[in-house]
């Protein structure tokens, strides 16, 4: 395990993506624009409503209309595999209201060169750099493993594998971090199997989706990438090396109000909003100066999974997705507001070597 030396904080880095107007925005008149973007990667909110004040939020990056899924994998992607391979654990979040980009930012249209998200292009540049890895030491060794689950009204679901959808148990080890009962794990050794296995867990989702009648949107998907290394010493021996990289496709986070649920579907909103609002509780209590108790991970499946993400051992990015019409106005303060209050989180990244 790592020494105490190689123990690292650092704020979990923000990133905002503001999406495009939709040609329904468009033809139905919500098109008028609620926010700026400037340089220095700054939100500035308009004082588009009576009694709204103007507001300027400032993050790590900011995406804004014209900005493509390659430079948002150059700005926030890249980093992450780089940590992989000097064996730090990395995650991204994708946060923000259903419609406003997640999907699109993490996934987008893997069947395209120009809209392939951030996922496809990591598996892409992950494969391309261990095989200079290989090229540069024939002794190097690496192992990529992949998994894809889904947390769904407090249940954990495997998307790969093939049989029926039952529900996973999370449980936590005190040096691995959460460990999750019974999860595939699909050793991928090019990107043609990595793209096979997620056209595969997003037609599982789908299927799921259909048959508890629910929309994925209401899901959280979580596809993680783990390396392991062999790395040969010049003095001799091997340096035996991991990571695991999570991105993190989050359900919506439109408060449920607006949604009008009854019945199954309060059942599950409550369920949904549990893993998110813990999610919230949990970097508030991050963020207060002077809490000495601990966050409320175990409280929901989410955050039990993804506890080393939010202040253990992992690099950490938040994808902050945002509508920029006047009509999403609420919902897009909110995300900005709980962007803000991640950049102030720290975690503690330790190199996974020995
Ligand atoms: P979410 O996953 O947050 O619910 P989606 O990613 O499905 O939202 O995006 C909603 C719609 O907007 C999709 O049709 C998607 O293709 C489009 N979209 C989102 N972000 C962008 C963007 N940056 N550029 C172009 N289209 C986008
Ligand atoms: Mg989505």
């Amino acid at each position: 395990m790592a020494g105490q030396e190689s123990v690292e904080a650092n704020n979990i880095r923000v990133a905002i993506r503001c999406r495009p107007f939709s040609a329904r925005e468009l033809t139905e008149g919500s098109a008028t624009p609620a926010l700026e973007i400037h340089p220095g990667a700054t939100v500035l909110v308009l004082p588009v409503q009576e009694a709204r004040a103007s507001k300027s939020f400032t993050y790590d990056h900011v995406f804004g209309f014209a900005d493509t899924q390659e430079a948002l994998f150059q700005a926030a992607g890249v980093q992450l595999l780089e940590n992989a391979l000097n064996a730090y654990n990395g995650c991204i979040f994708a946060y923000g209201q259903t419609g406003s980009g997640k999907s699109h930012s993490m996934v987008g249209d893997v069947h395209s060169e120009a809209e392939k998200g951030l996922l496809p292009r990591a598996c892409l540049q992950l494969f391309s750099m261990l095989d200079t890895a290989r090229a540069a030491d024939a002794r190097f060794e690496a192992t990529v493993l992949a998994s894809y689950l889904e947390i769904y009204n407090e249940k954990v679901f495997d998307l790969l594998s093939g049989s029926d959808r039952g529900e996973l148990q999370i449980r936590s080890h005190p040096q691995l971090g959460a460990i999750v009962g019974n999860l595939t794990e699909c050793p991928v050794e090019c990107f043609a199997e990595a793209h096979e296995l997620l056209d595969f867990g997003a037609t599982r989702r789908a299927v799921g989706a259909t048959q508890m009648n629910a929309a994925s949107s209401r899901s959280h998907a979580v596809f993680t990438i783990q390396v392991r290394m062999l790395i040969a010493c010049s003095a001799g021996g091997s340096v035996e090396s991991q990571a695991k990289i999570h991105f993190v496709d989050l359900a919506g986070s439109e408060r449920q109000k607006k949604s009008g649920a009854v019945g199954d579907r309060l059942k599950e909103g409550i369920g949904i909003n549990l893993s998110l609002t813990t999610l919230g509780r949990v970097i508030a209590d991050l963020t207060k100066p002077g809490t000495r108790s601990v966050p409320p991970f175990r409280d929901s499946k989410l955050t039990l999974l993804l506890k080393d993400a939010l202040m253990g051992n992992s690099r950490t990015c938040l994808l902050a997705c945002i509508s920029p019409s006047v009509f999403n106005l609420d919902e897009t303060i909110s995300t900005l507001e709980f962007a803000s209050r991640c950049k102030l989180v720290k975690t503690n990244a330790t190199k996974n070597e020995q």
